[in-house]
């Protein structure tokens, strides 16, 4: 685990928690978004997505067990939930399909815009939109 990491004009070097160190021309810093090596001159206002998955035990479903849905963003399955497509058009959400057998099915709605602090995309939404698709594809 690294838990410093030092820039300087020719080299940069970081310090592991087992006491190694080591030196070179270039670290790329793949920390993800949780680094706490980079520092910035404002706070940061972070976006966070939600997602709400349902594995579903059914008595039959339209795929093919071959193949995953991904990254579905089309409304057509909220047809019947006009409230729920109006709210869609502004804060958009895609869904992955995923059998596993004949009677088996993951469903996930995903929405890449939620706030941790101010929900743009309340969860009791997303579970109501992943539940719309679900009935939708399911009585295809
Ligand atoms: C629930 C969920 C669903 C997602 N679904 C999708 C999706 O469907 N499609 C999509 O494109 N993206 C998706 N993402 C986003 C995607 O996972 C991230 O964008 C991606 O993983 C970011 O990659 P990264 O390499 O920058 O960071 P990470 O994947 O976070 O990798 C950072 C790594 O650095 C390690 N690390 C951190 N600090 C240290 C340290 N001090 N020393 C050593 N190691 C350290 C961590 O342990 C971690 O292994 C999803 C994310 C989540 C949380």
């Amino acid at each position: 685990m690294v838990w410093k990491v030092k820039h300087e004009e020719f080299e940069s070097s970081i310090a592991c928690d087992d006491g190694i160190e080591l030196r070179a021309s270039l670290v790329v810093d793949a920390s993800g978004f949780a680094s706490t090596f980079t520092e910035y001159d404002k706070p940061r206002n972070n976006g966070y997505q939600i997602a709400h998955g349902i594995l579903a035990e059914v008595d039959h479903h339209p795929f093919d067990l071959d193949k995953m849905v991904l990254m579905d963003w089309r409304d057509s399955h909220m047809g019947n939930e006009p409230c729920l497509r109006a709210n869609n058009s502004k804060v958009s959400t895609f869904l992955y399909a995923m059998p596993f057998y004949s009677k088996f099915v993951f469903f996930e709605e995903t929405s890449l815009k939620a706030k941790y602090d101010k929900l743009c995309m309340p969860m009791q939404r997303l579970s109501e939109m992943c539940c719309s698709a679900m009935s939708q594809l399911y009585h295809r």
